[in-house]
């Protein structure tokens, strides 16, 4: 009983608390349309306005607004059953890949204690974890959500950086395993990722991840060196390599990596 009456004190007061702090929104929007018109296309898109600002809290406005971009995505996506990108448009989703193996099966190479895996592999967890659908989905959402940040540093007003990058870097590195482990021991999943139309998604949102990712390589302190290193290294690519018919990403813009990166910040196990 103790535990309803706090629980029930908790959620009246969660709106209250929320309304206190909302005062930053409307210069918000304006800065990401200055600032980040891709960002800005996504706010425009939304239907109800309220979902987007929802997840734009004022005690960081840069992660406000990044996070209300990628969480606008998922709700696109689902309204248009289809992936928005950056540039404008969008690309399908192809339901077949739901019938792929469950991503979950690739927790095992990476640290269990790791955030990421833990929110988008573990069984149990977000729908990314049982369907592959939903893998590309957060991809996506991540490629967005990178791009805005990476526009919004003027708005950062704190010492210290979030770890902006560490979210689509453990995805992308996510993705390239998935396809790893389909070429080597997935027969059906590696079969049907080579359609056309499967093959065309998978290009796409890669590419667009790949150049959102080495876009901010330049900014220090955004994270995700581990993620980044396992996408360096070049077996680890090797079936999404196939699958691409190039590199997954430049020899180039690894080697400003290999520099940056921490050697004690190695994931797999
Ligand atoms: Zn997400």
């Amino acid at each position: 009983m103790a535990t309803i009456v706090a629980l029930l004190s908790v959620v009246v007061s969660a709106p209250a608390f929320a309304a206190a702090r909302t005062d930053c929104q409307p210069q918000a929007i304006r800065d990401l349309e200055r600032l980040s018109p891709q960002g800005h296309a996504i706010y425009a898109a939304m239907r109800d306005k309220k979902q987007f600002l929802t997840f734009l809290t004022c005690d960081d406005v840069q992660l406000g607004l990044s996070t209300a971009v990628h969480e606008s995505v998922h709700i696109l996506t689902e309204q248009l059953d289809a992936y928005p990108l950056i540039a404008g448009g969008s690309v399908p989703r192809q339901h077949l890949v739901s019938r792929f193996y469950p991503p979950r099966e690739i927790a095992g190479k990476f640290k269990a204690d790791d955030s990421y895996v833990q929110t988008y592999l573990r069984r149990g967890a977000a729908s990314s974890a049982d369907d592959l659908l939903y893998l590309l989905d957060e991809l996506n959402a991540y490629s967005h959500d990178l791009a805005s940040a990476t526009k919004l540093v003027d708005l950062h007003k704190r010492d210290g950086q979030v770890d902006h990058r560490a979210g689509l870097a453990a995805l992308m590195t996510f993705l390239m395993h998935y396809v790893e482990v389909a070429r080597e021991r997935k027969a059906p999943t590696w079969e049907g990722l080579r359609r056309p139309e499967v093959k065309k998604v998978i290009e796409t949102l890669w590419q667009q991840a790949e150049s959102i990712l080495v876009g901010s390589l330049a900014i220090r302190g955004f994270g995700g060196e581990a993620y980044l290193a396992h996408i360096c290294e070049r077996r680890n690519g090797e079936a999404l390599a196939e699958l691409l018919g190039r590199p997954p990403v430049s020899a180039a813009a690894c080697g400003s990596v290999a520099t940056a990166a921490s050697p004690t910040g190695a994931i797999a196990k």
